[in-house]
């Protein structure tokens, strides 16, 4: 049968590929700290508030960029365009 486990390929090339000319000692203590205030939610990239807006019902549902559709009720069905759960059952997308 399958004799051969998922994860065999950790074999010579990628262990010692580009570890030579790196050297982190000096360059850690000038670097700048990401978050200087904790008040400073505005600069923040990685979470963006986005109204997803059913295109049946026009109920909308505010969530962040980085929450699952799926866990705020909506149903994505195309870029920018979304059903909320009761119309993706009524129009069958569930
Ligand atoms: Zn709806």
């Amino acid at each position: 049968m399958a004799t051969r486990p998922p994860k065999a390929q950790y074999s010579s090339s990628s262990s010692t590929s580009s570890a030579s000319s790196y050297s982190s000692s000096d360059s850690d203590l000038s670097a700048p700290s990401p978050f200087r205030t904790s008040m400073d939610t505005i600069s923040r990239p990685i979470a963006s508030v986005e109204v997803l807006r059913c295109m049946r019902c026009a109920r909308s549902v505010e969530a962040t960029s980085t929450d699952d559709p799926a866990s705020t009720g909506m149903v994505r069905v195309g870029h920018n365009i979304y059903y909320c759960d009761r119309c993706a059952k009524m129009v069958g997308y569930k």
